[in-house]
């Protein structure tokens, strides 16, 4: 689903990715752990067409990020087809990011309605089985004003998930919340694990990392440190900034 081969990006004279290599196959679930500063949201966000990178290839369920082939050569991709490529990939990031003027489900069906062209009425009956899934279906008429925060996270999860996504990519979903309200938003992801997404998870949250993932990947000033089984990186890390990360989060 994600292949990326020695990705770099720089921002300016920063180079925030040193060449990253990763493989995510189908239904993985993969968390990105590191300290703050070493380009777990920059890597995110070059898989979502975000940001443009300097070198590597990055390719999502076969295509490549940014470009397409053409005999032998590539080519940048035009607006509109980077707009189509993105709706392979849906993205919750810290920050809810709710439309404050439309209610709970108008922020769900907003993106079928104006980017798919579905009907109201359809997009509308999606969007209420989304928000069932995401456990708020007697919700869908609320504003996010007058929606917790762990209710605004899943109604933006509900939200990437109504483009129909192969691809979940999660930053730091619960760094924002009341610590009684992260368990609610891991549930969620937990049940979208088990309905076999593919997704990429930067989480501080170990417990989550430990017990939902696949596969976890360390990484620290632009580099992927190590990377294994949750087993692996967390209980028996080989790398000493890996133990040192761990020993401050854990
Ligand atoms: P993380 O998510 O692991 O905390 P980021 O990917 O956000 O790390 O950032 C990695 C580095 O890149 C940081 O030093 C950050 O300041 C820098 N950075 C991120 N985005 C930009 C940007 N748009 N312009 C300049 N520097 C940036
Ligand atoms: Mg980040």
């Amino acid at each position: 689903m994600v292949e990326a081969r020695g990705v770099r990006k720089s921002f300016g004279d920063l180079e925030v990715l040193k060449g990253i290599d990763l493989t995510v196959q189908q239904g993985e679930v993969v968390s990105f752990l590191g300290p703050s500063g070493s380009g777990k949201s920059t890597f995110l966000r070059c898989i979502n067409h975000l940001e443009r990178i300097d070198g590597g290839e990055i390719s999502v369920n076969g295509h490549l990020v940014g470009y397409r082939r053409h005999n032998g050569k590539k080519y940048e991709l035009k607006p509109k087809e980077v707009a189509a490529a993105r709706r392979d990939v849906g993205m919750v990031f810290q920050r809810f990011n709710l439309f404050p003027h439309l209610t709970a489900i108008e922020n769900v069906m907003e993106a079928p309605v104006f980017v798919k062209g579905l009907s109201r009425a359809e997009a509308k009956a999606s969007a209420q089985d989304l928000l069932e899934r995401v456990g708020l279906g007697d919700k869908p008429a609320v504003y996010p004003s007058a929606l917790s925060g762990g209710q605004q996270q899943r109604v933006a999860i509900a939200r990437a998930l109504a483009m129909k996504p192969k691809l979940m990519l999660f930053d730091e979903p619960t760094s924002a919340l009341d610590p009684e309200l992260v368990g609610e938003v891991l549930d969620v992801m937990k049940s979208l694990a088990g309905e076999g997404m593919t997704m990429i998870v930067v989480t501080h949250e170990i417990g989550f990392a430990r017990e939902v993932c696949d596969r976890v990947v360390f990484m620290d000033g632009g580099v992927i440190v190590e990377a294994g089984s949750p087993r692996e990186v967390l209980v028996a890390p080989q790398h000493d900034r890996t133990k040192s990360f761990l020993s401050k989060v854990l």
